[in-house]
């Protein structure tokens, strides 16, 4: 019996630490088995349960049958995936991707947002594919914050120090239990900082943490807010991520042969590597060409503020002494970050530092990708804009995480247990023909009651006061959920708001609306938008059938995407890069109404979803809004609630599910990581040059 004991209790802590159960829910079923109450509380995190667990509860479950068949199954299937050998050729080279943000799990507070969660299904995909990978990120104590509100509606953030004790994270320490230490002079001090890993199926995610004792307060500080104001301390934070990051994997003995700077803020890494070539005896030249044989890039945004630039005297300010190490002059150091290499005024910008310093450079959809070159001709002027080397890489989302375990029963039923291994088969998606309407209609049924389910349940907890909501389980159900960013427009739909009390007021076509999402602390008119939706929610016209939902996350996201009969997307084109939740409505049977823009004008065919509008832009934002928002109404009034409700005598709405079978066919082949890895290993990681990994 003890022994059955110990077993379980090592097989449980090897399962809780590594994210691999973050997505498979056969193994987050076992834990919360074991505590449904620390479940809940602790966010759904494994590591609170285990460590939690008593002998007389162990005993208990050892003692069950089926609890240590479950056990068992789901340990061997981790093993098997551990285990398992690298696919097409993936065993080649090491790539160390970079990131400032890793939207994972809920329970792990280390993104704010798209970015985050882009980079989080970048690994889980890398894991499933075999493609070596280690991954550099910041150990974020208080993250980007939790969102409240007041009574009127104003957005308030909220802290919550992460104990990495109680999350999944192992202290990087030397075979003598030593902490691995590494530092970056910055501004004059020595920042110190250790490191942590998380597992992530067979990828490693080293985070960097400067919160302890051994820095001064101001220091520690650096690791903790995610994308926290002010350009001091944002420089300081890239430093750590850039040059901390790569003396870290250095301590560790780890030498890629590709480094992928997933968006400029780990630029400083180029510089880091710099100073390495240099160390080793290389001439300038020679050695800026290994940096640039090392490391791909990837843009996110073509949105201005969302590229890094800083002031020439603050770089001066808090890069100095790394600037002698490099020994280059400040001329020289500005220069590496600006377009106009003699323009003294010039900012210091990250962007151009890592397109200056990749090999290979792609923008995450190809729309995004020719704004890109627009963008950034200036700093090739020797190429028509055709030419400037940036490709595009569209984004996708890790579908296996992203289904809901009533996905997955759906997906195994009708599509077989290996689904994951054909994803990216286009053909392999058309079997949805063989599911008959009435089993599709009852699926999408299933998926919306659930959603309703859980948002019922939600409202009561939150601090916002919603009237409580006699939400409809055959109403038309449509989500929006996003950072509350300008450009993405989260208020369109209530441009005109008498229009909108009329689209919702007809008892035999019930719509409701269900919204998310957090404006940055600092941004004033993002938290305005959000008041704006409370306070017409309250409205009796609206009550009931607009809601906002607080504190967007992970968890909510997977609620919504999984739930939602429409997923609406506003942005302003073409300021959305790529966008990715719509991307996750599919698999749920939930259709796109989209702006063209991003990764809905590849996806887009006419007959797999809507297009708000017909993808062109007006030089003035005020006209593209009045003109979007008009043609969001005509959609939604001419097409959307028509063909929702056009029922045939079994109550199906069979020209509905016409449109959700051309979206399975089109676009879940495309629209994963498992497709987007492929792409970059094919186009980008595979071409590593190994004479620059050295000894
Ligand atoms: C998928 C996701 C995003 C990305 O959404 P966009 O469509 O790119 O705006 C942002 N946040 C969370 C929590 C997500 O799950």
């Amino acid at each position: 019996m003890s022994s059955t004991i110990d077993r379980m209790r090592r097989y449980l802590r090897e399962l809780a630490y590594n994210l691999w159960w973050s997505w498979n829910p056969e193994a987050q079923a076992l834990f919360e088995a074991l505590n449904p109450l620390l479940w809940q509380a602790s966010r759904h995190n494994p590591v609170a349960v285990w460590r939690a667990l008593d002998e007389a509860l162990l005993r208990d479950r050892a003692e069950s049958p089926a609890f240590r068949e479950h056990l068992e199954s789901v340990y061997e299937r981790f093993r098997a995936y551990m285990d398992r050998e690298a696919e097409n050729g993936h065993e080649q080279g090491l790539v160390a991707y970079f990131c400032m943000e890793f939207g994972l799990h809920e329970s792990l507070p280390l993104y704010a947002g798209g970015l985050g969660v882009l980079a989080g299904d970048h690994l889980k995909s890398a894991s499933d594919l075999g493609i070596p990978m280690v991954a550099v990120g910041i150990l974020w104590r208080e993250g980007y914050g939790s969102q409240r509100f007041t009574p009127e509606g104003w957005q308030l953030e909220h802290y919550e120090p992460l104990d990495p004790y109680l999350g999944p994270f192992v202290p990087l320490t030397y075979p003598d239990g030593a902490p691995i230490l590494v530092s970056v002079p910055l501004q004059g001090r020595r920042v110190w900082i250790r490191g942590w890993r998380l597992q992530v199926g067979r990828v490693p995610l080293y985070l960097l943490d400067t919160d302890f004792e051994t820095n001064s307060e101001p220091d520690r500080a650096l690791t903790r807010r995610l994308y926290a104001d002010g350009a001091d301390l944002r420089i300081r934070q890239e430093a750590v991520l850039g040059i901390g990051g790569v003396r870290l994997l250095r301590a560790l003995g780890i030498r890629p042969t590709t480094f992928h700077l997933n968006e400029g803020h780990s630029a400083l890494l180029l510089l880091e590597l710099l100073r390495e070539a240099r160390a080793e005896g290389y001439g300038w030249q020679e050695a800026w060409e290994r940096v640039r044989q090392q490391c791909v890039f990837t843009t996110h945004t073509p949105v201005p503020a969302g590229h890094d630039r800083f002031e020439p005297e603050l770089m001066e300010r808090v890069l100095d002494s790394y600037r002698l190490e490099l020994g280059l002059s400040q001329e020289q150091f500005l220069a590496l970050g600006r377009v106009y290499t003699g323009d003294a005024r010039e900012p210091f910008c990250m962007t151009v530092l890592a397109l200056k310093g990749s090999r290979w450079a792609n923008g995450v959809s190809r729309l995004h990708a020719e704004v890109s070159r627009n963008m950034w001709q200036e700093l090739y002027p020797d190429h028509p804009v055709q030419e400037v080397p940036i490709t595009h890489v569209t984004n996708g989302v890790h579908l296996p995480g992203w289904a809901s375990r009533t996905a997955r029963e759906f997906l195994r039923r009708y599509f077989g247990p290996d689904w994951e291994e054909h994803q990216i088969e286009p053909d392999f998606w058309a079997r949805i023909d063989e599911v008959p309407d009435e089993v599709l209609w009852a699926y999408r049924n299933t998926l919306r009651r659930e959603l309703i389910g859980f948002i019922a349940e939600y409202v009561r907890t939150q601090s916002l006061s919603v009237p409580a909501p006699a939400l409809n389980p055959e109403a038309l159900t449509i989500g929006f959920a996003r950072r509350f960013a300008p450009y993405k427009r989260p208020t369109l739909l209530f441009r005109d708001p008498d229009r909108l009390a009329r689209l919702l007021s007809d008892p035999d076509r019930p719509v409701q609306i269900f919204f998310a999402g957090k404006a940055h602390p600092r941004d004033d008119w993002g938290k305005r938008l959000l008041q704006e939706i409370y306070q017409l929610s309250l409205r009796p016209e609206f009550a009931g059938k607009i809601i906002l939902l607080e504190d967007y996350d992970l968890h909510i996201a997977r609620q919504l995407v999984a739930g939602c009969d429409v997923w609406l997307n506003t942005p302003r084109r073409p300021y959305e890069a790529s966008g990715t939740s719509g991307m996750k409505v599919t698999l749920h049977a939930g259709l796109n109404a989209s702006v063209l823009d991003g990764w809905w004008c590849e996806g887009f065919n006419g007959r797999n979803g809507w297009a708000i509008g017909d993808g062109t832009e007006e030089r003035d934002p005020q006209l593209q809004d009045a003109r979007d928002a008009e043609a969001l109404y005509a959609v939604l009034e001419g097409e959307i609630l028509p063909l929702f409700f056009e029922r045939d005598e079994q109550g199906i709405p069979r020209r509905w599910l016409e449109r959700v079978r051309e979206a399975w066919k089109t676009l879940l082949a495309s629209f994963n990581t498992c497709r987007m890895l492929q792409e970059y290993w094919q186009k980008a990681y595979r071409h590593a040059d190994w004479s620059t990994v050295g000894r």
